[in-house]
């Protein structure tokens, strides 16, 4: 494969990062995932502007403009003759020796690269996830797309361990998100319910996208926290990311959701965000 690392493409193995780069030794970094189907980049709009705000947040500054990193990703995606995936980014503030007050002028590193991944045609899209609820450990501004993901790796571990394929992350009571995706359920009624973007979660992108496809097609919505206990009485459960697109939820702590099958309401946005996706990549 070929990689981006700070203005060069290299073969991955002869791209070097420092020991005492930040992103390593603090996890001062940010990073954003981009989905990559039929060899075009899949609502890169959303997460280069994600990407921009992340960066904002934690007082670093991009080393190129984003309108130059989608470049990169297209030349890296077609270089790799990358049909089906993602495209990885991460903006770590640099390297320098190790103290938590860095200098201002530190060049930030960033690396881009590409994997293959299936995405389209894959088992939980008939299937369903099941989803295990645990604690929510994280941090308080899970709004930045932060490369600390400890608490996230430790949950997904946890879920694994007991047959589960993702975590619920649970706090005062109400659902915050999936370990890695944003999570939704269909009340009884029809209404689709997922929670309000705000300082306790990732503001998502398929998120974001489906919401507006949900909008347009005149569905129910309503931006609100649910319990646990409301996910498993109600008619669907789904969750999204950019590289599970909009994948059904059919079973919360082993007690199944709805008839325990792919529910109507996610196999409708499931083709609206397909179609979608394919219209607007580039
Ligand atoms: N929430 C968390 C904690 C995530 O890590 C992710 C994606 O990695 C998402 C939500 C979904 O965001 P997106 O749809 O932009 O991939």
């Amino acid at each position: 494969r070929t990689v981006y690392l700070n203005g060069a493409f290299l073969p991955e193995n002869e791209a070097h990062l420092s020991i005492f780069d930040r992103g390593f030794l603090f996890g001062d970094g940010i990073y954003e995932v981009t989905a990559v189907l039929d060899g075009k980049l899949i609502d890169s709009a959303l997460h280069m502007a994600r990407l921009e705000r992340s960066v904002g947040e934690i007082g670093g500054c991009l080393p190129i403009t984003t309108d130059e990193i989608v470049e990169i990703e297209k030349r890296l995606v077609a270089e790799n003759q990358l049909t089906e995936g993602v495209v990885y980014l991460q903006y770590t503030r640099g390297a320098e020796d190790r103290n938590f007050f860095y200098a201002e002028d530190l060049p930030p590193t960033l690396v881009i690269f590409t994997q293959t991944k299936t995405l389209e045609h894959v088992a939980a899209v008939e299937k369903g996830l099941k989803v295990k609820s645990m604690p929510d450990q994280r941090w308080a501004r899970r709004d930045i797309k932060s490369v600390c993901l400890l608490p996230q790796v430790m949950a997904k571990r946890a879920a694994k361990a007991e047959g589960f394929d993702e975590a619920w992350l649970v706090e005062n009571g109400v659902v915050t998100e999936g370990a890695s995706s944003t999570g939704y359920i269909v009340t009884r009624d029809g209404r689709i319910v997922t929670r309000a973007n705000s300082h306790a979660t990732l503001p998502g992108c398929t998120r974001l996208a489906i919401l507006d496809l949900a909008r347009e097609a005149g569905l129910a919505l309503e931006e609100r926290p649910f319990s646990v206990e409301e996910a498993k009485t109600a008619a669907e459960a789904w969750l999204t990311s950019a590289s599970n697109f909009i994948v059904p939820i059919t079973n919360i702590d082993g007690v199944a959701v709805g008839d325990g099958t792919p529910g109507p309401m996610f196999k409708r946005l499931r083709a609206l965000y397909m179609e979608n996706a394919r219209r607007t990549a580039i």
